[in-house]
């Protein structure tokens, strides 16, 4: 990679590691993938051919992340929710390791605070704003899922949503719409029964992935601690 390429990586997160936040130095960067390269199909919205494309993760500054050398080690060839949960197995597992004892001994003192049901919320989470979080945040759900039936509710629901989000900027108008989806279920039933409704299985269904989805996304939100 060209030197002034290697810098605008690094400019990405103001010289910071991507993942941890730790900063780190031009020479010490790794440059990772956040869609990895080698596997993880994910669909995404495409302006230029006005449809869901699928894809690999790709050489481009967009998909390029600073990152500092135990992240990216780490890291690997992980989708985004892999990593979060592997670091914390990783924690978990010291109650485990070779160093359990002292681990144990050191918490029983009050020298380790364990805290493993923290949410992990990772550095580029912290300095993006709702659109580009949840953006990111549904690409990585989507690329996760192994369905490859556009029409399953949930991923509906989640690529539905991915449009939405192309639409709009405000931090507001996306909480707003979070809440009114998190309300489909309720609502199509209030509906349902004032028409003394007939309807199909598969609706009911999709109000019900719409409002778990939605629900999902507004604590993702809320696990932003600035
Ligand atoms: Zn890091």
């Amino acid at each position: 990679m060209k030197k002034e390429d290697r810098i605008k990586v690094w400019e990405k997160y103001d010289h910071h590691c991507a993942y941890c936040g730790r900063e780190i130095k031009l020479e010490d960067m790794q440059i990772d993938h956040f869609f990895p390269k080698n596997r993880g199909n994910y669909s995404r919205w495409s302006d230029k051919e006005g449809k869901y494309i699928v894809s690999h993760g790709e050489d481009s500054m967009e998909n390029y992340m600073p990152s500092c050398r135990a992240c990216n080690f780490r890291k690997r060839d992980m989708s985004i929710g892999q990593f979060r949960e592997a670091i914390k197995e990783q924690a978990k597992g010291l109650l485990k390791g070779a160093a359990k004892f002292q681990v144990s001994m050191s918490i029983a003192y009050g020298l380790l605070n364990p805290a493993f049901d923290k949410p992990i919320v990772f550095y580029f989470e912290k300095c993006m704003n709702y659109k580009d979080r949840l953006t990111k945040y549904i690409q990585g759900r989507l690329s996760e899922s192994s369905n490859v039936d556009d029409y399953e509710p949930n991923k509906l629901a989640l690529t539905n949503l991915l449009w939405f989000l192309s639409k709009v900027t405000s931090n507001e108008v996306i909480v707003a719409k979070l809440k009114i989806m998190s309300d489909a279920d309720r609502k199509r039933k209030k509906y349902l029964s004032r028409y003394d409704g007939n309807e199909s299985l598969y609706d009911d269904e999709y109000s019900k992935a719409v409002s778990t989805i939605a629900k999902e996304c507004l604590t993702y939100l809320q696990n932003k601690k600035e």
